[in-house]
């Protein structure tokens, strides 16, 4: 078992690879964090982990979507940690560009569905021993605003049915944890990266901003909410 600082918070990043995933992973291990980049691509994800420059950081092979790679994962950080502090579920896809709710093809909202929203699911049911472990565990769920119900509108459908599903994801187990592990939403706004494309607003230092302070510093009596820029949003 690897011997880290019992100050030093062990994260879990999916999708860490590329875009607002290894921003994070950069920032958290900027505030000492310890990290496991993960990605589904290994030589993505070693050339991630060169980019980080950190003897903090670790990588480690995951597709969200397959149940063995997901085991495989909780088997590492147990054997290697005993402990897990965050999870940050933040790899997702978008491949509903072109299509409206009347025409999206449903094996194109499953193919969203299984990756934006249960993959989320399963790994906070397959980590949650070893995120009960820690004081409190967190979650921290890359949603969207498209996935808000209340400005809920065209286009999309894939993915905006995707993550107002991560949302209620996010609801159900805030309120069944009760702040055993807290579990949050957050939107990083419209940010640069291969999802966001070059037109979007913000750089990926903004993006990532409000997912690491979930993770590290937010007040552990935040549960069960929506979050952009640090406030909390409307569902
Ligand atoms: P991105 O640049 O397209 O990167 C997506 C990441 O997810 C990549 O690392 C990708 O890996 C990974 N991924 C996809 N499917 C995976 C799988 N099955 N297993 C493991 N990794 C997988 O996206 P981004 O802009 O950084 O977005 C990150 C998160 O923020 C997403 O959840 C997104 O929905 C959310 N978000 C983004 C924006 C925005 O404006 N960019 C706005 C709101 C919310 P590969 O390299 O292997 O494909």
């Amino acid at each position: 078992m690897t011997k880290t600082s019992p100050d030093s918070p062990i994260v879990v990043v999916t999708g860490g690879n590329r875009g607002i995933g290894l921003e994070i992973c950069r920032q958290l291990v900027q505030r000492g964090a310890q990290v496991i980049l993960t990605a589904r691509r290994p030589e993505a994800g070693e050339k991630a982990l060169r980019e980080l420059k950190s003897d903090r950081a670790s990588f480690h092979v995951l597709d969200v979507t397959d149940s063995q790679s997901i085991a495989d994962l909780r088997d590492h950080l147990q054997g290697q940690y005993g402990r897990l502090d965050v999870l940050i579920n933040n790899a997702g896809i978008m491949d509903d560009e072109d299509n409206s709710g009347l025409d999206v093809g449903t094996d194109v909202v499953r193919e969203t569905f299984a990756t934006n929203t249960l993959a989320p699911l399963e790994l906070s049911q397959a980590l949650m021993p070893l995120l009960r472990k820690a004081s409190p565990g967190r979650i921290v769920n890359l949603s969207s605003g498209l996935g808000a119900i209340s400005s809920m509108g065209a286009g999309h459908p894939a993915y905006r049915i995707s993550k107002a599903a991560l949302n209620a994801v996010t609801r159900i187990l805030a309120a069944e944890l009760d702040g055993a592990v807290v579990v949050n939403s957050m939107c990083p706004g419209w940010v640069r990266t291969d999802m966001g494309g070059e037109n979007a607003e913000r750089d990926v230092s903004q993006g990532a901003d409000t997912a690491v302070w979930l993770a590290l510093e937010a007040p552990t009596d935040l549960t069960g909410r929506f979050l952009r820029d640090r406030q909390i949003i409307a569902w």
